[in-house]
């Protein structure tokens, strides 16, 4: 593959491109990783910018009934929008969340939509990796807003908080006992949280329970990254269009003012390092997945069993001789 082709071809916004991009970054063979690195640093000379937005939410909560009806809106105003998502379960449940072809119908027809469902990976740290570079991938191919989906499961909506500029978390209209079921680390990541549904019968429903999370918000600590009034919470009805241009100006609002404050920039500095660090322990963790370590790791570990070596002179033993360079790791105190 001409990887120098390809960059162009995305550059240019080529959907096809675009595809067969994320295709090769989500290859886990050694070849394609080397291509996938020389891709994205050929395309990270675009220093094209998206708004990254994240959107997390339960299964029927409209998600992705959201993402078709505020995508459309996007793109009736000229922009173009990409679609990933994170779904570490995709491998369980035998179809990732964006699988499903009847989601999404109108915006996938849509010219200026590009919708990608999540790698079906059982494992979180390498779905992350590569929805990761996927967004930059999008990025590059100067789509103006990329959406990454996720749904509310374990540790998937830390993952897309750290890959995006604002947070939206979608809810459902319920009663109070509901607001303690939102975890409270989601709350906090949320910039803003949409309360679905408000519509027909559930708008007053939907009404009380935005109250309560505003409420809640509220009682937050404020966080220097954000300007008065934010977090906030909203009512919107995906399926009437109703609220959709009212959480699209708040949200610009908040790029704009992150933007001007530099808290854009220093945010996605701080995520830069943040998938450094990651991306070094999921190396290490690869290492010791190779057949070497492995068989050294099962000889130790019946030596551990049988009582012949202890834990820690097996372990120091281990990375004595996988990395003979390194020094005496220091473990943490
Ligand atoms: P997801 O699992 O989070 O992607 O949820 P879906 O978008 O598939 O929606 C689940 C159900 O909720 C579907 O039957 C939708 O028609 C319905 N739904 C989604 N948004 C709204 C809304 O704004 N109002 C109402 N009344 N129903 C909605």
């Amino acid at each position: 593959m001409d990887i120098a082709i390809l960059a162009d071809a995305v550059e240019r916004g080529e959907r096809r491109a675009v595809a067969r991009a994320i295709t090769l970054v989500e290859s886990a063979r050694p070849e394609h990783r080397v291509q996938a690195t020389e891709l994205l640093e050929t395309l990270a000379r675009t220093g094209r910018e998206a708004i990254r937005i994240g959107l997390s939410g339960t299964p029927g909560v409209g998600k992705s009934t959201f993402i078709e009806s505020f995508g459309l809106m996007l793109v009736a105003q000229g922009l173009r929008v990409a679609v990933l998502a994170v779904d570490p379960s995709s491998k369980r449940t035998g179809g990732s969340i964006l699988g499903d072809k009847t989601r999404m119908e109108r915006l996938s027809r849509s010219p200026d939509a590009f919708i990608r469902p999540s790698p079906s990976q059982s494992h979180l740290g390498g779905v992350a990796r590569r929805t990761r570079e996927a967004v930059a991938l999008c990025e590059a191919a100067g789509f103006d807003v990329v959406l990454i989906e996720t749904v509310g499961v374990g540790q998937s909506e830390t993952v897309v908080a750290e890959l995006s500029d604002v947070f939206l978390l979608l809810l459902a209209p319920a009663g109070g006992d509901e607001l303690q079921g939102v975890k409270r680390g989601i709350m906090e990541a949320a910039d803003i949280i949409l309360v679905n549904k408000a519509d027909g019968d559930l708008k007053a429903t939907a009404m009380r329970t935005c109250a309560d999370y505003a409420g809640a918000l509220r009682l937050l600590r404020r966080r220097p990254q954000d300007p008065d009034g934010f977090p906030k919470a909203m009512t919107v009805s995906a399926l009437e269009i109703s609220g959709l241009d009212r959480a699209w100006a708040e949200i610009r609002d908040l790029v704009d003012w992150r933007r001007a404050q530099g808290h854009w920039h220093a945010r996605r500095a701080e995520q830069a390092r943040h998938w450094f660090e990651e991306e070094v322990r999921q190396t290490l963790l690869a290492q010791l997945a190779q057949p070497k370590a492995r068989s050294l790791m099962q000889s130790l570990s019946e030596q551990v069993a049988d009582g012949q070596l202890t834990a820690s002179r097996a372990a120091q033993d281990l990375f004595a001789s996988l990395w003979p360079e390194m020094e005496q790791t220091k473990l943490p105190e």
